[in-house]
């Protein structure tokens, strides 16, 4: 797939687009549903225009390639805001006696005229005008702060002595050069071994500065951003971003986040204390003067901790977690759980030779495509993300999604790549989201319901998902040790799982704290403080944890480029609270395949058919709550 054909085939669809916007603003069908349909055709070929080029441009290697799509993409956004913005099809729309129309075909119609009076269709002709000029600088300023992370990656040189107590591949992988000095990277299968393992704390903190270091064009890239988004939502009158960018979510308001968010550093707080003790306790042992620990320094000091306590050392893991197998545990298993079966195809375009591509079927019929783009390469995106390539939608197109991560590589290791089970942990929850894209992407008619309304839903699939990486039945069934053959053994499992919740106390207040911080970067009106020092500020009111000075934090955060998470990373808690609960509709465990298709029907099939809240109460018989995310947390230790 060249340059050229992502032009022209984004250029046609655009145009094919234009054509059905005039022929809908000179003449929009008068019948509900047909009126219905041809509007939603309309954002079917949008979302198709800008979904492709969106994974494109995070995995394409040409880098010609990847700026075509980012031209694309500001055309799409462009003619997205000006078919928001029309008022022919608003008025058609609102005059549609919606009595006629069936549950989901109604809410299709209320949540497109949402979204129009949210792109600025009730304005004066000059605020329209200027919320377009806001969205395309909005949308420029997005691709600049992407692309400055993803093409960042630093190598930093160390003493050989920052390989104590990395394990023998990592070691392997990475020899002392000539000048007694390993070269590591900021890329993930790099980064995160080192600061969990290694025992040299100066290594830890070189490479945790290089990685806070990493995309300093951002400093001013994202303090632009930040009043871009705010004039915007000040032009469409909201007070701030933070509240134009929460009301189509569950959490709604800022109040409510705020408020979230401090019930559940509460409800951390005292495991959160014995934990931050427990740690502080090892970084004495090293250092007996040591009376703080970095925020960076977490991973290193829980590891210890859980290796001390229930005898749990990942690296005793990793030779059963290679990463073919642990790919073929996973398809394995959704097809056992959830009905999905996936077949190796070689489709004719492909970005890069490294992808693999399924297609998929669910209960025996075809239902998508997924690809899978799982190992760093330069220029791509460096983060672990889930991609609707192409939405799916009943009885019109099939879903493909795909999955963009950063996994250790079998054809670039000397030696086996061997993955950490966190990272095993991270492959079930983007698997998560692709499970989420397929199901529903068969159950739902309109493009405006292909995703859940509430983003702050969407990562509950996800985080529960993760679950399943702890459990005996599905570690036995490939965890084989990569050298003998050895099944994993049951107490190695137990001990996995034992240690799975310690710390939970200190990364929920850490998640909570970042939290705060997209909140707070998105409140008021950004020109009064830069990003760095606002978010050092509740950086320092909340955490325990000593802050890495003089970093470029937050402009390196990937999700402060992405408007779903921009004033909304509470998401990931917000859908913690919903898994947690979604888990104890699993009574007979979470191998019980009769609980597992129920929550594929009631939970996943719905996307945006009916309210997230809705879907979940279907299944567990009442409205969900926080107590089973609070119950867990205050027995992590
Ligand atoms: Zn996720």
């Amino acid at each position: 797939m060249t340059a050229a054909d992502i032009r022209s085939r984004g250029e046609g669809r655009l145009a094919d687009a234009r054509d059905r916007l005039v022929k809908l603003e000179a003449s929009a069908p008068r019948e509900p549903h047909a009126l219905l349909r041809a509007v939603d055709e309309l954002q079917l070929v949008l979302w198709n225009v800008a979904s492709e080029v969106s994974v494109l441009m995070n995995v394409h290697p040409d880098v010609a390639a990847r700026e075509v799509c980012e031209a694309i993409q500001r055309e799409s956004t462009t003619l997205s805001v000006r078919v928001a913005q029309s008022r022919p099809i608003y008025d058609a729309l609102s005059a549609v006696d919606r009595t006629a129309l069936d549950g989901p075909a109604r809410r299709a119609v209320e949540l497109t005229l949402m979204d129009m009076r949210r792109a600025g269709v009730a304005l004066d002709e000059e605020r329209r005008k200027r919320a377009q000029e806001l969205r395309a600088r909005i949308t420029r300023l997005s691709q600049d702060y992407g692309r400055n992370i993803r093409d960042d990656v630093r190598t930093v040189e160390l003493p050989a002595s920052a390989l104590d107590g990395l394990p023998a591949d990592y070691r392997a992988a990475h020899p002392v050069g000539a000048n007694g000095a390993v070269k590591v990277t900021t890329d993930p299968p790099d980064h995160g071994p080192l600061m969990t393992y290694s025992r040299d704390k100066a290594a830890r903190l070189a490479l945790a500065r290089a990685y806070y270091d990493r995309a300093p064009a951002n400093v001013s890239i994202f303090d632009q951003l930040r009043a871009a988004r705010h004039d915007l939502a000040v032009t469409l009158g909201y007070p701030d971003f933070a509240a134009y960018n929460l009301e189509d979510k569950m959490m709604a308001t800022p109040e409510n986040v705020d408020r979230f968010l401090d019930d559940v550093r509460a409800a951390a707080r005292a495991p959160a204390d014995r934990q931050y003790a427990a740690l502080l306790e090892i970084a004495k042992r090293d250092d007996p003067a040591a009376t703080e620990i970095g925020s960076w320094d977490i991973q290193y000091h829980l590891a210890r901790a859980k290796d001390e306590r229930f005898r749990f050392d990942p690296r005793e893991v990793r030779p059963y977690l290679e990463y073919r197998s642990v790919r073929q545990a996973i398809l394995d298993l959704a097809s056992e759980l959830f009905g999905l079966t996936f077949t190796r195809i070689d489709p004719e375009e492909t970005w890069h030779e490294s992808v693999e591509h399924f297609s998929v079927t669910m209960d025996g019929k075809p239902a998508g495509f997924i690809s899978l783009d799982m190992h760093p390469r330069p220029g791509k995106n460096k983060w672990f993300t889930s991609f609707g390539y192409r939405l799916g939608l009943k009885g019109r197109q099939l879903p493909h999604n795909v999955l963009v991560c950063n996994f250790p590589d079998p054809s670039a290791s000397r030696g086996p790549a061997l993955m950490e089970h966190q990272q095993v942990v991270t492959f079930f929850h983007e698997f998560g989201h692709l499970v989420h894209g397929i199901v529903r992407g068969n159950a739902v008619e309109w493009a405006r319901l292909g995703r859940p309304a509430e983003n702050d839903f969407m990562e509950a699939p996800s985080r529960f998902l993760e679950d399943y990486i702890f459990e005996l039945d599905v570690l036995r069934r490939f965890a084989k040790h990569v050298e003998t053959g050895a099944p994993i053994p049951e107490d190695l499992v137990k001990r996995v799982q034992a240690a799975r919740d310690f710390g939970r106390g200190v990364t929920v207040e850490q998640s909570a704290s970042l939290s705060r911080q997209s909140l707070k970067l998105h409140q008021g009106d950004p020109r009064a403080r830069d990003a760095r020092s606002l978010a050092r500020e509740w950086a320092e009111r909340e955490q325990r944890f000593t802050q890495l000075d003089g970093s470029n934090w937050p402009v390196n955060w990937e999700h402060m480029g992405n408007e779903a998470y921009s004033a909304a990373y509470a998401t990931y808690l917000w859908s913690d609270c919903i898994a947690a609960d979604i888990r104890t509709g699993f009574a007979n465990g979470l191998m019980d395949r009769a609980a597992a298709r129920r929550y594929r029907d009631l939970v996943l099939a719905p996307g945006g058919n009916i309210p997230a809240a809705d879907a979940v109460a279907a299944f567990l018989g009442r409205p969900y709550d926080t107590r089973a995310f609070k119950e867990r947390l205050a027995k992590s230790g």
